[in-house]
C-alpha cells in the first residue's frame, strides 16, 4: 500500500521550507548577538552598533515569518546581509571573509517561490555582483585591529558558517524533492480509491512479469474478477457505501496476493489479477480461497452481502496480452451466466 509522506501537499512543503528558514534565521540572529560583543572588544564600536541593527533586522524577519510573511522576511534578511557585508568590508577589509554571506543569501533568495523566478534570479545576481564589487572597492583596506594573528581563522570560520546553512538547506530541499518524486510516481501508478495499481501503470508491470516467466520457463495465469450485482448495491445503499465496499474488496484481494502477483483495478468494479509464476491448478486453488474470503466479508452486520465472479486462464508465452485477457473476459462472462459467485476456467485449463 502507499507510504505516507510528510511532504504530501505543496502548502505543507512551503510551510516546512519556511520553518527551515526560521531555524537558519535564528542561528544568524544569535551569531550577530555574538558579533556585537566581538566588535566591541575589538574597539570597532561602529560595527558593534551596526550589529545591533543586524540583530534587530533578523528579529523583525523572524517575526515576519511567524506572521506568515516569509517572502518579506527573506528580503529583510538579504538587505541585512548586504548592508553588513558592505560595512564590515569597508571597516575591516576582505580578509575576514564576511563577504561570503552574500553567496548564502543569493541561494536562499531562489527559494522564495512567491517571487517570480525572473525577479528571484535578478536579486541573486545583484547580490553576487555586490560580492564581486566589494573586492574592487575594499581590496586595499587592511585589518589593523587587535588579534591580527586570528584573521585567517576568522576567515576559515566564516567560510564554514556561510557554507553550512547552504548545505543544510539544499540537502533538505533534496530530501523533499525526492519524497515528492516518489509520491508523484505512486500517484501516477495507483487508483486513488482502492490504492491498487491502475490500468496504465499495470501494463508495464505485466509485461515485465511475463518476460520474467518466459526467461524462467514458468507458467503464468490471468484472472478477471467482477463484483456481482454492484449496480444494485449502489442503488440500494448509495454510492458512498459502494465506494467503501470497493475498498474492502480491493483490500481483501491485495491480502491474498504474493509478492510477485499483480492486482489491478481494471475498471469500475472489475479487477485483473496476474499470478506469475503460477500453474493453472495453483491459480484455481488460490482464487477459490479469494472467492470465499470475499463472500464472507461482513458489511453492516451482514445486511450487505458481496460476492464476486471470476474467470481464469493460463497465459501461453506465445500469446499477446490482449488474446489472454480476451479469454479471461469470456470465461468471466460465463461465470456470470452460471449464476455468479463462482470461478470459470478457460477450456485449455483443468476445471474444479
Ligand atoms: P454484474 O453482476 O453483471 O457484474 O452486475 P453489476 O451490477 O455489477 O454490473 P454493471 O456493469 O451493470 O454495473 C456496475 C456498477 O458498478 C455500475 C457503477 O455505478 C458501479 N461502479 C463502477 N465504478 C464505481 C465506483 O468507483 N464506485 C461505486 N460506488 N460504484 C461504481
Ligand atoms: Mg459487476
Ligand atoms: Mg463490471
Amino acid at each position: 500500500m502507499t507510504k505516507h509522506h510528510p511532504y504530501s501537499r505543496p502548502d505543507q512543503v512551503e510551510a516546512l521550507k519556511f520553518a527551515l528558514l526560521r531555524r537558519v534565521a535564528l542561528y544568524c540572529m544569535w551569531l550577530h548577538v555574538m558579533l556585537i560583543g566581538v566588535f566591541w572588544h575589538l574597539q570597532v564600536e561602529t560595527l558593534a552598533v551596526v550589529n545591533i541593527g543586524s540583530v534587530t533586522m533578523w528579529y523583525i524577519g523572524i517575526k515576519l515569518i511567524d506572521n506568515n510573511k516569509p517572502s518579506l522576511a527573506l528580503r529583510v534578511f538579504c538587505l541585512e546581509v548586504a548592508l553588513h557585508a558592505i560595512l564590515v568590508c569597508a571597516y575591516l577589509g576582505m580578509s575576514l571573509g564576511f563577504q561570503y554571506y552574500l553567496w548564502t543569501v543569493s541561494c536562499l533568495m531562489l527559494l522564495d517561490y512567491q517571487l517570480k523566478l525572473k525577479h528571484a534570479v535578478i536579486y541573486s545576481v545583484v547580490l553576487i555582483t555586490l560580492f564581486a564589487t566589494l573586492k574592487l572597492l575594499f581590496d586595499d583596506v587592511t585589518y589593523h585591529y587587535r588579534y591580527q594573528e586570528l584573521v585567517p581563522y576568522v576567515h576559515f570560520a566564516n567560510v564554514l558558517i556561510c557554507g553550512i546553512p547552504m548545505i543544510y538547506t539544499i540537502s533538505h530541499i533534496r530530501k523533499m524533492t525526492l519524497q515528492q518524486r516518489d509520491e508523484l510516481a505512486e500517484l501516477a501508478a495507483r487508483d486513488p480509491l482502492t490504492k491498487m495499481f491502475n490500468r496504465r501503470y499495470a501494463k508495464e508491470l505485466i509485461t515485465h512479469a511475463k518476460e520474467s516467466c518466459i526467461s524462467t520457463h514458468s507458467p503464468l495465469c490471468l484472472v478477471m474478477a467482477d463484483i456481482d450485482h454492484f449496480k444494485k448495491i449502489n442503488d440500494t445503499f448509495g454510492h458512498g457505501k459502494g465506494d467503501k465496499i470497493l475498498k474492502a474488496v480491493a483490500k481483501t484481494i491485495q491480502s491474498h496476493m504474493l509478492p510477485a502477483d499483480i492486482a489491478v483495478r481494471w475498471g469500475g468494479e472489475e479487477f485483473l489479477i496476474v499470478l506469475a509464476p503460477c500453474s493453472g491448478d495453483e491459480a484455481i486453488r488460490r482464487i477459490e480461497q479469494l472467492r470465499q474470503a470475499i463472500a464472507s466479508i461482513e458489511f453492516e452486520n451482514n445486511i450487505i452481502k458481496i460476492t464476486m465472479s471470476f474467470g481464469i486462464t493460463s497465459w501461453d508465452h506465445s500469446e499477446s496480452f490482449e488474446q489472454a485477457i480476451h479469454r479471461a473476459d469470456a470465461v468471466l462472462y460465463r461465470s456470470k451466466e452460471l449464476g455468479r459467485n463462482c470461478i470459470t476456467t478457460a477450456p485449455s485449463m483443468s476445471t474444479i
